[in-house]
């Protein structure tokens, strides 16, 4: 029997502007997963530790996600999961996410790497069409590649990862509420008006031309989102003032999470990440709801190995 033991990151997808298509990848969050080949063939969920979630194959993420590759290499291999869940679900810090990319990822890696990370994107979307009812990749596309990364188009599947300068600093709040994906998703509207199309697609431009000039100021100003934030944020409690105690502490841009209800500030270097998550603690302590701040560099690996078996 071969195992691996791997960490599967938490990811902020959106980042304001980019709705669908853009993501990065954490550092200090993230679950753990031990994949293995076994003689007998199928898929089997022999562990779940840390959340309530299905053991059956079909109805969790991790397990559709490896249906999905192995439909593609097309030969029938046993495999056994465990999960030890530390993101907790419906967080909006892609918490199917990382299950279906550790899973494709750990057989892709048992398998002797037939899949590029790229390739495994698409398996592993399958798994977040188990979770949201839509196969999106801003989540799994960060937790594969690591860094920043871009869907260029959905159909057909283009995924570009982009440059992640070194000093950038995650600071994410989870309120303990539960939003789900499909809930959030019904506030939004299918129809935009072209001015606020123009608006936000100058901002997609702007953030990735931040990233790559390493501008740090242009990445702060294109972290806004005028087409979802204002319809999703009511969902969250203190969503404004959260981001206004973050523009203070020097954060360089924050918005929604994902789907929510976590909100992120983006900041220029440790101390300012500190600064703004005592800010945010300070906000949501009076709120007398229960809450988790991170504080994560970006992590341009995505997933990593903990101990090959
Ligand atoms: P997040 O944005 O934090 O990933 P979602 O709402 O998209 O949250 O996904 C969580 C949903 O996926 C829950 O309904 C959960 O029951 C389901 N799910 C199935 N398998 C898993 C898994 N292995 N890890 C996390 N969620 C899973």
């Amino acid at each position: 029997m071969k195992s691996i033991k791997i960490f599967a990151p938490a990811t902020v997808a959106n980042l304001s502007c980019g709705f669908d298509v853009l993501g990065c990848c954490l550092d200090t969050i993230g679950d753990e997963m031990v994949i293995s080949l076994t003689e007998k063939p199928g898929i089997k969920i022999t562990k779940i530790d840390g959340a309530d979630l299905p053991l059956e194959t079909h109805k969790n993420v991790a397990g559709v996600a490896i249906e999905a590759l192995l439909a593609a290499y097309g030969k029938d291999i046993g495999i056994t999961i465990e999960i030890y869940k530390k993101i907790k679900a419906g967080s909006g810090i892609g918490s199917s996410a990382a299950s279906s990319a550790g899973a494709v990822w750990a057989v892709n890696h048992l398998l002797g790497t037939p899949y590029t990370p790229q390739e495994l994107v698409k398996f592993a979307m399958e798994g977040e069409k188990l979770a949201s009812g839509n196969a999106h990749a801003d989540n799994v596309a960060p937790a594969l590649l690591g860094g920043f990364t871009l869907v260029r188009s959905y159909d057909p599947l283009d995924i570009i990862k982009l440059h992640s300068p070194t000093d950038l600093v995650m600071t994410v709040i989870h309120p303990q509420i539960e939003v789900k994906t499909s809930d959030s998703r019904s506030v939004i509207k299918h129809k935009i008006t072209l001015k606020k199309a123009i608006h936000q697609w100058g901002n997609v431009g702007g953030l990735i031309a931040g990233l790559y000039k390493e501008d740090y100021d242009l990445i702060g100003r294109s972290l806004e989102d005028v087409i979802i934030e204002p319809l999703r944020s009511i969902l969250i409690p203190e969503f404004d003032t959260v981001k206004a105690v973050a523009t203070e502490q020097g954060a360089l841009g924050s918005g929604i999470s994902g789907s929510g209800p976590s909100i992120f500030a983006l900041n220029r270097g440790l101390e300012t990440a500190n600064n703004v998550a005592d800010a945010i603690h300070e906000v949501y302590r009076k709120t007398g709801l229960d809450f988790d701040i991170h504080i994560s560099r970006i992590n341009n690996k995505g997933i990593k190995i903990i101990e090959e078996i």
